[in-house]
């Protein structure tokens, strides 16, 4: 049967990787989590203290760019690839707010943006994948055969993340999740390079109110619509 790219947009928290990961489960595709490697490449800047409060030295870090070897391994036990730096495991420490409050900044430089698209289209190369991020339908693969656009209220999108974060056990306020949610949907939308918004024929789905189930269905609907026209 023949494979289809599945391109997932939206602002954060909005619920895109948990559905992507059950699509390309259920489906036997690759799932790429695009976000992770915006994150690896901002956790590998704040290691070398190029990225803080204060200073942002993007020439340093566009000059090291080829110093970063990003890896995604599939880990059954979770049932998902979890990414790596040079050989190191980094899924969670990238998922830290920390990291999320600089994420947007570094993802702004279009050199980094550059240096990743390359690798999400090798990842995606083959079709049979799941990829979601800001940019998936507009640049990486703007003739998916099937584009989402995924929104949900601040609120609701706030409260899950923070959520998520305290289950991990991270000492945060809701505020400053609500906070870095806002910052980061701002920074991403208004950038120049390849800003988040709906792709060309991207079909939109509100997750403010749906259950995981439901957003599932949709899609898997979509999904075999389409799978059916190219068979
Ligand atoms: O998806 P996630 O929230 O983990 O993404 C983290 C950040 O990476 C986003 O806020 C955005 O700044 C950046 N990003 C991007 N383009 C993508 C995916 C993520 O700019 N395709």
């Amino acid at each position: 049967m023949d494979k289809i790219t599945i391109a997932i947009d939206g602002y954060s928290s909005t619920g895109k990787s948990t559905v992507a990961k059950k699509l390309a489960s259920k489906l036997g595709y690759v799932y790429v989590d695009s976000g992770a490697m915006y994150r690896v490449v901002t956790l590998f800047a704040m290691r070398h203290q190029w990225v803080d409060d204060n200073h942002f030295d993007k020439d340093t870090l566009i000059s090291r760019l080829e110093d970063i070897d990003l890896a995604f391994h599939f880990n059954s036990e979770v049932g998902f690839a979890e990414v790596y730096l040079n050989g190191e495991n980094v899924e969670k420490e990238i998922r830290t707010l920390d990291v999320s409050s600089f994420v947007s900044q570094v993802a702004a430089v279009p050199e980094v943006r550059t240096f990743l698209v390359k690798k999400q289209r090798k990842l995606g190369e083959d079709k049979g994948v799941v990829m979601d991020g800001r940019d998936i339908g507009t640049v990486v693969f703007p003739n998916a055969e099937i584009k989402i656009f995924m929104t949900a209220s601040e609120q609701v999108r706030a409260q899950r993340r923070y959520e998520e974060l305290k289950a991990r056990g991270d000492q945060i306020s809701f505020d400053d999740v609500l906070n870095n949610v806002r910052e980061r949907d701002h920074i991403d939308s208004t950038r120049k390079q390849s800003p988040l918004k709906r792709a060309e024929g991207a079909i939109d789905i509100d997750n403010s109110y749906l259950t995981e189930e439901q957003v599932f269905s949709e899609i898997m609907d979509l999904v075999q619509k389409a799978i059916g026209s190219k068979n």
